[in-house]
């Protein structure tokens, strides 16, 4: 094995997809691959994928010429929509779908003469006020988009939710209302393509969100998009999803350390007893979270671990325990089974797990696994 490694399963992988057909069985599949598919290789994950789901969504254009250039071939989404730098030629010449959530977009599209070049998704702010038209002028706006003559028709329409993780929130079921309201003010039905209101929480939480389309990004990976607390301890597998990344790397050398004495950076830890100490190839600079909560453990031959002393740029200490048995080239796994799911690593280190597999670095080198 070599060090640093995010192994990704991808029998969990179409586990996931194939439960979100379960679920959701009259709606189709835009899997989320941006920022490198939260960090489980985006190239690899859209090619595994592809002949499975019907749209890829990803944030940027250049993410989605990456994908084209692969040869990937479902309809890709672009979720930010065009920046104002950035060519609309390249949306007609790889095929790609933008979101349209403001008005120089449309102004830019108006410009363009090539009859129905481009498929879009017409972004309706329905109450995150991040993009997409205001519920009061949506319905002008979606005239206009209507008017480009370089727009095929029918549009679809998304929208994005602010609370669908929080399941005591109103607030989802009052953005549905206001999406239903505009879908409603569509007087011609001829121009009303597919509807999308649903990421990860709306299709766990809110099935009255699925519509035509659902999006899942972090619950693809098997992971939870609920808070994970004291109180709630959802895991991506208590909902029924199997988690597809486990972060793991090996012992590097196993150290004699002596009761009372310190050990790492700012030595801020003492041991207190005569204990021996797992140096691990693991840090901060493969995407371990520096400031993790005293305690967290690591898992390691049918055992947890604890981590002690500070967490360091390239290395991790644990406190193997003084009847450990382990050598160098021991395999340690710090999430990602059963024992450590990372929301339970992510609610360690006071991030989410949105964040926790995103800032993963490249030096964690992927690996697929069955
Ligand atoms: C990121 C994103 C998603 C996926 O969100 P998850 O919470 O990871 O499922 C879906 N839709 C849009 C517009 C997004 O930006």
């Amino acid at each position: 094995m070599s060090i640093a490694t995010i192994e990704i399963s991808i029998s969990g992988l179409l586990h996931n997809v194939a439960f979100f057909r379960n679920l959701s069985p009259n709606s189709k599949i835009m899997a989320i691959v941006k920022a490198n598919a939260y960090s489980h290789g985006k190239e690899k994950i859209a090619t595994l994928l592809d002949n499975h789901i019907d749209y890829f969504g990803v944030a940027r254009l250049e993410e989605a010429i990456e994908l084209r250039e692969i040869g990937i071939k479902s309809p890709i989404v672009v979720l930010e929509g065009l920046f104002q730098h950035d060519d609309m030629q390249l949306l007609i010449d790889y095929d790609l779908q933008t979101v349209v959530h403001c008005s120089e977009q449309i102004e830019k599209l108006a410009q363009l003469s090539t009859p129905a070049a481009l498929k879009v998704w017409f972004k309706l702010d329905s109450g995150m006020h991040r993009l997409g038209f205001r519920a009061d002028s949506a319905t002008q706006f979606f005239a206009k988009l209507v008017n480009c003559d370089s727009v095929k028709k029918p549009i679809n329409i998304l929208s994005h939710f602010s609370c669908a993780d929080i399941l005591t929130s109103h607030e989802t079921l009052k953005q549905i209302t206001v999406f239903d309201q505009f879908i409603d003010s569509i007087t011609d039905p001829s121009l009303l393509g597919k509807q999308s209101l649903a990421a990860s929480g709306g299709i766990l939480a809110w099935h009255a969100s699925h519509r035509d389309v659902i999006r899942p990004g972090i619950a693809l990976y098997g992971v939870s998009p609920f808070d994970y607390n004291e109180l709630n301890k959802a895991t991506g597998c208590q909902l029924g999803l199997k988690p597809v990344m486990k972060l793991k790397s090996e012992i590097i050398t196993v150290r004699e350390h002596k009761k009372g004495e310190s050990v790492g950076y700012g030595l801020i830890w003492q041991s207190s007893r005569n204990t021996k100490l797992g140096v691990v190839a693991m840090g901060y600079g493969d995407g371990y979270p520096r400031d993790i909560s005293p305690g967290t453990q690591v898992w390691l031959n049918g055992r947890l671990v604890p981590i002690v002393g500070r967490v360091a740029m390239d290395m991790i200490l644990i406190d193997l325990g003084p009847d450990s048995k382990e050598q160098a080239g021991t395999e340690v796994i710090f999430w990602g089974n059963d024992e450590l799911p990372v929301e339970k690593i992510a609610a360690h280190s006071g991030m989410s797990p949105y964040e926790l597999l995103t800032r993963l670095t490249k030096r964690a080198k992927l690996r697929y696994v069955d």
